[in-house]
């Protein structure tokens, strides 16, 4: 009796592996093949500031709509573009319509917005990437400043010198560097003075029950008052009521970037928001 549950527990599993590594494939395909085709694009979210309600900036989010799979959120797919590779000619695509989704935003005189851009480890690490940054500036005639690539803790993990190396060169250019998803990594804090960011960006999960949970309030204030003592901005992730940003505002938090302002948006939508803004 136990040997045959244990059996088909066994079968069970071996079934949903299965499965689950078909799926796998199956997306990966299905990427291949959209490589560079209009099933991939980017929607935009505003980064506001707190106290003006100015757009400071502009994330471009990754959307894959696929006529098999429909439209899959990115949290499923890029892991996979990340193992695969094909996260390098992704992100090279994603890089180049943000920037040229910027240059329009200065043409039409939002000068000050910046783009951010989602760099992930696997895309930082190949040898092409500081060439595919300066190529998709050159060819758009975007100046570095304009551009903000985020970059989350884990990649601090891999080789320092290679990574030291290139958030310098990227730095120096004029790039600005953020840190995504603060808070929820591994590294050690050192890294905030040892390389050039610029920018925090909390992790949206701190913002859920932020207001009703004391501990993870003062662990708000505190990275807010440790970013604004090392000189650099904080973003706070994933804001979505009124309430969530009246406490922002009262422990300083500059920038705000969530559903209370907008969801991810098409670029053909970006240039009446910026024309609109935020009152406060
Ligand atoms: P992220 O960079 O932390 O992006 C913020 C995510 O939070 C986005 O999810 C956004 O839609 C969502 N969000 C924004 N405001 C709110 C809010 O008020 N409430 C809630 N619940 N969620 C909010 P999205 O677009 O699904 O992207 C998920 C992640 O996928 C991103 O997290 C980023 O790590 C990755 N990603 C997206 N686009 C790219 C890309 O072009 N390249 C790379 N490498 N990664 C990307
Ligand atoms: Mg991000
Ligand atoms: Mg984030
Ligand atoms: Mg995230």
């Amino acid at each position: 009796q136990a040997k045959l549950g244990g059996r088909n527990r066994y079968c069970f599993f071996t079934a949903r592996m299965n499965e689950e590594a078909e799926s796998r494939l199956r997306i990966e395909g299905e990427l291949r093949r959209a490589v560079g085709t209009e099933q991939l694009f980017l929607h935009y979210q505003p980064l506001v500031e707190v106290r003006t309600g100015r757009v400071l900036g502009m994330e471009a989010l990754l959307r894959w709509k696929n006529p098999e799979l429909g439209a899959m959120p990115p949290d499923r797919f890029i892991p996979q573009a990340e193992t695969s590779g094909l996260i390098v000619p992704i992100g090279r695509m994603v890089l180049n319509s943000a920037c040229l989704a910027a240059r329009r935003w200065v043409d039409a005189g939002f000068g000050d917005v910046r783009v951010c851009v989602n760099v992930s480890p696997r895309q930082f690490q190949d040898a092409g990437f500081l060439g595919d940054v300066r190529a998709a500036l050159g060819a758009t005639e975007l100046p570095a400043a304009n551009l903000e690539l985020e970059i989350t803790e884990g990649l601090l993990l891999a080789e320092r010198g290679e990574v030291d190396v290139l958030l310098h060169a990227l730095g120096d250019m004029g790039v600005h560097l953020s840190i995504d998803d603060f808070g929820t990594g591994y590294s050690s804090l050192s890294y905030l003075e040892r390389y050039p960011f610029d920018t925090l960006k909390i992790d949206r999960s701190f913002m859920v029950g932020m207001l009703e949970r004391q501990e993870r309030k003062v662990l708000v204030e505190t990275i807010v008052a440790m970013a604004s003592g090392l000189g650099l901005k904080v973003i706070a992730e994933g804001v979505e009521t009124t309430e969530q940003l009246a406490h922002l505002d009262a422990i300083n938090c500059d920038i705000a970037q969530g559903y209370l302002f907008s969801r991810p948006i098409p670029e053909a939508e970006v240039m009446a928001l910026l024309e609109r803004g935020f009152s406060v």
